[in-house]
């Protein structure tokens, strides 16, 4: 394997490593896909699109989802729907993956970066409600839109941001990227799931996510007219019926029938892959525990799926997570680290910051993801936990 494919998003790394995450492919999804291969309908024409489309909506409890062609393409609709235009601001986390925010830059708007909170890691509610306020009070306008992105299948305090919003009409779109499956049991959101709450909300199927079509992504409203206008800007703007009509710039974000089978057979899969997810999680919370590592958090009533389960390096260990990813390789674990900052990365270095404590950049320089794909053995988990106890012993 080239270390180019050792790098892919769901990569399996060099043989004999235990992967970080890979897809969970059977036979219920070569069937799906043979039979959209065989009906000779591969493109974004065919009865898979609008099965997997339907599904998804009923799954997420939204009324409306719109399959596209990834993740980043369906957070740039959302934030086209939503009116986000060049010199605009948009609030969102600065600890998440750079495909959160580069969407915001398509439309020409500037992201605003917020600080995470510890309870969730995720954007900090009392930090959006201070700055929404704060520019309220001194006549600045308002961001065109708040992202709430749940990080690594957490659901972050979306009730307290929407609060906030709702005071001040700034509507929410969420990156539900990487949290399809969790949702909340208790509280103001109760029986709701994340991506269904916000006005958009946006998923993706990338090879490493919980379910994968290769590559994809959802766009999910409750809202008909913006459902109609994400198809219409997905199919390069085309107007039904009137021949070769485009009204307006659109983009080829459509995902393909072949693509959309995949996805339709790992929606099936779905409380599967969650349920192994968080049994997984509970197995690596029992092993650290008493280590002296922060475990992901645990929120009463937020029902986190442990998409990449993730823990921090205790402050005081000289080691580090770079001492502790280098002891894991060692022994045949496929850990990373989490995500530097967006503040750090260089297209981003000028957005501005709120919050003062830096928590992104702690969560970055301590935070390991640990092996967790939905077909990890008990053998090979053990194998981790093995190389895990050893670094502590
Ligand atoms: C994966 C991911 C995206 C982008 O999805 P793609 O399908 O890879 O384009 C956006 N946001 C987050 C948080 C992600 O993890």
């Amino acid at each position: 394997m080239s270390a180019r494919e050792a790098h892919a998003p769901g990569a399996r790394g060099p043989e004999g490593t235990i992967p970080l995450a890979v897809p969970n492919i059977g036979a219920l999804e070569r069937d799906y896909v043979l039979r959209a291969v065989e009906s000779g309908f591969v493109s974004s024409v065919g009865p898979f699109v609008e099965e997997f489309e339907d599904a998804f909506a009923r799954r997420v409890g939204a009324r409306y989802a719109v399959a596209c062609s990834t993740g980043t393409a369906a957070l740039h609709v959302a934030f086209l729907l939503l009116g986000v235009r060049p010199q605009d601001e948009v609030l969102c986390s600065d600890f998440t993956f750079v495909g959160s925010v580069n969407p915001i830059a398509y439309t020409g708007a500037r992201p605003v970066l917020v600080d995470s909170e510890r309870a969730t890691w995720n954007l900090d509610p009392a930090l959006v409600a201070a700055e929404l306020d704060r520019r309220a009070a001194a006549g600045e306008p308002h961001p065109a839109a708040v992202e709430v992105v749940h990080v690594l299948g957490q659901p972050a305090d979306l009730a307290a941001v929407i609060e906030a919003c709702g005071r001040h009409g700034v509507p929410v779109v969420e990156d539900a990227a990487e949290s399809l499956g969790a949702g909340w049991s208790s509280g103001p959101l109760a029986g709701r799931q994340t991506g269904a709450v916000g006005r958009v909300g946006a998923f993706s199927f990338n090879g490493n996510k919980i379910a994968t079509t290769g590559g994809g992504g959802m766009v999910v409203t409750d809202d008909a007219d913006l459902a109609a206008r994400a198809r219409h800007l997905t199919t390069q703007a085309k107007v039904p019926d009137v021949g070769y009509l485009h009204d307006e710039v659109g983009y080829n974000y459509r995902l393909t029938n072949v693509a959309a089978a995949l996805g339709l057979a790992q929606l099936e899969r779905l409380d599967g892959f969650v349920e192994r997810k968080r049994a997984i999680a509970t197995r690596y919370d029992e092993v650290l525990a008493g280590t002296g590592v922060v475990l992901p958090p645990r929120v009463e009533g937020f029902d986190a799926t442990y998409w990449l389960y993730s823990l921090l390096v205790p402050e005081d260990d000289p080691r580090g997570r770079d001492g502790l990813l280098a002891h894991l390789a060692a022994h045949g674990v496929g850990a990373r680290a989490l995500w530097r900052p967006l503040h750090d990365q260089p297209p981003y270095a000028g957005a501005r910051v709120v919050g003062g404590e830096d928590v992104a950049g702690d969560l970055f320089r301590r935070g390991v993801s640990l092996p967790c794909a939905t077909d990890l053995t008990e053998a090979d988990q053990e194998r981790v936990v093995a190389a895990l106890r050893s670094f502590w012993a």
